[in-house]
């Protein structure tokens, strides 16, 4: 599969080939057939032999250029369970990155979560493996759209979701995860004393933070666009169609969506929920690769799946990671003065304390008002 140039004495790097010319030969099938055993139940056997020589590159390449992956919940299950390295929600792959041994970053995510791990470690090549993989909460909000509000409101915090670019957080005050999210609200808001702090740029996760904190919240209007599609008529069908299952939902849904649930959280508190409880049936309102991932990790539970697909984060599949990281492209770079000041809005928050259980959403809770700020 791989040739070898030698040249006298010196070995030179392998010609890794084209991705057509990858082939699934009896050497592949006996270095990935552990990892088709951990996805078998979400991976078909006929899909196998089309993964499997990809894998098999990335994880050779991987050793050569002393590289990890940081792979995103919403990873499909081959890249997520067969490539990934470091696996987890935003908040999770954030501190990976700022501690990160490795010389090269693999974001198997979208173009933020690059930025941010290129932000936390300015000394690594860190790669995307599809420079268009982004965002709609991340295109809802410029850098100057932040400074405006400042001017506006000098005296409230701004806390900036994670899924924004740099120059974004650069202008905020600290970052926030979905995770974290009530947490950061709460420290922030005793740190300036004040009862007023602006959530930015998702207006759901900001209501839905709102609901479970007496601070008084502002937002932007952004929303994510594959949480804003379900409503909370689909989480009745589904009660409907399925009473024995466990509704389990994302805090960038509206927040009627997540009162409608039984729980919600952030991806790893969905895993985790799903883990501690191991529910019969289980229903995870997200994005679609949620539910393959965590039932990779829980085979006993039954999952239903209504999911929205995010079509930026399925740009990223295994031929484009293994191009990249044989080519060593799509390489990240960010302001050095940008990423100074995006990093203290990050740093701000990696230095909160550390929880030993993601932040879940009391569904219970009644409705809270979150108004846009007003420039
Ligand atoms: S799922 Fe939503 S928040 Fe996440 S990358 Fe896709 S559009 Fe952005």
């Amino acid at each position: 599969m791989i040739q070898i140039e030698n040249s006298g004495t010196r070995r030179l790097e392998p010609i890794w080939p084209e991705v057509d010319q990858l082939v699934y030969d009896h050497g592949v099938k006996a270095r990935t057939n552990h990892l088709y055993s951990v996805v078998k139940d979400v991976v078909t056997p006929m899909e196998w032999p089309i993964f499997a020589p990809l894998i098999d590159a990335i994880n050779q390449l991987k050793a050569m250029r002393n590289a990890t992956i940081l792979a995103h919940n919403y990873m499909t299950p081959e890249i997520f369970n067969c490539v990934g390295d470091i696996t987890g929600d935003s908040l999770k792959l954030a501190q990976v990155a700022a501690e990160a041994k490795e010389d090269v970053i693999v974001q198997a995510g979208v173009h933020f979560m690059a930025e941010t791990a290129k932000i936390l470690s300015p000394n690594k090549t860190v790669l995307i493996p599809d420079m268009d993989a982004g965002c709609s909460l991340a295109s809802s909000i410029t850098g100057a759209d932040v400074q405006t509000i400042k001017a506006a409101y000098p005296d409230c915090p701004i806390v900036t979701y994670v899924n924004t670019s740099a120059e974004v957080k650069a202008y905020s005050d600290i970052c926030c995860t979905s995770s974290n999210a009530v947490q950061v609200v709460e420290a922030i808001a005793e740190q300036w004393n004040t009862d007023t702090v602006i959530v930015i740029p998702d207006q759901y996760l900001a209501k839905n933070v709102a609901a479970q904190t007496d601070i008084k919240i502002l937002t932007w209007k952004g929303e994510c666009e594959v949480h804003e599609q379900f409503t909370p008529e689909d989480i009745e069908d589904l009660r409907d169609a399925h009473p024995d299952a466990v509704i389990i939902t994302h805090p960038e849904c509206p927040p009627e969506v997540m009162a409608a649930a039984d729980f919600a959280g952030s991806t790893s508190a969905m895993a985790q929920y799903v883990r501690d409880k191991a529910p019969e049936k289980a229903i995870l309102i997200t994005e679609c690769s949620m539910s393959d991932n965590v039932a990779v990790e829980n085979p006993g539970v039954e999952f239903i799946k209504p999911c929205n697909l995010c079509p930026h984060m399925k740009r990223i599949s295994l031929t484009n990671i293994y191009e990249a990281l044989r080519d060593v492209k799509y390489e990240i770079s960010v302001d050095p003065v940008i990423a100074d000041k995006a990093r203290a809005s990050l740093q701000a928050m990696l230095n909160l304390p550390k929880v030993d259980n993601p932040f879940h959403f009391d569904t219970g809770k009644n409705l809270a008002s979150a108004p846009y700020v007003a420039i």
